[in-house]
């Protein structure tokens, strides 16, 4: 029977994902809403363009460090602990600063129709860690 569910290993933020600078979690987990990028840029570095989405909206999530991020032209800083949405059409970049390392999560602008509590099920299953409650 096919699991419900899949993982994966990327590793540590400042070894191998500071040695691969990105990695793509979408294709290996099976996906089926979002992409999700973990990504690692050294102090300095920053992609050569801007670039905007056709339908996906992004979320940026800065993990470490610091740098610039720059939305329709409006650029400010980000650091360790910022969470940045950008809507599909704007224009965006980002540059590190320090050695930075974020997530990036790509999913339909507008898909979401319920989320959290509103979606969840609470069932009649335990967890092994449960049995004595
Ligand atoms: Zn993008």
């Amino acid at each position: 029977m096919e699991k419900n569910y899949s993982t994966m290993e990327i590793g540590t933020l400042k070894g191998d994902l500071a040695d691969k600078g990105r990695i793509m979690v979408g294709q290996e987990l099976g996906l089926t809403g979002s992409e999700i990028s973990f990504n690692y840029a050294p102090a300095g570095t920053f992609a050569p363009f801007v670039h905007s989405h056709k339908l996906n909206e992004e979320v940026y999530i800065i993990l470490s460090g610091k740098g610039m991020f720059m939305v329709d032209g409006e650029e400010f800083l980000i650091q360790e602990g910022n969470v940045i949405r950008v809507a599909p059409e704007s224009e965006r970049a980002i540059k590190a600063e320090d050695n930075m390392a974020y997530i990036c999560i790509q999913a339909q602008g507008g898909s979401l129709t319920q989320a959290t509590m509103d979606d969840a099920e609470i069932t009649e299953s335990k967890a092994s860690w449960m049995k004595d409650q």
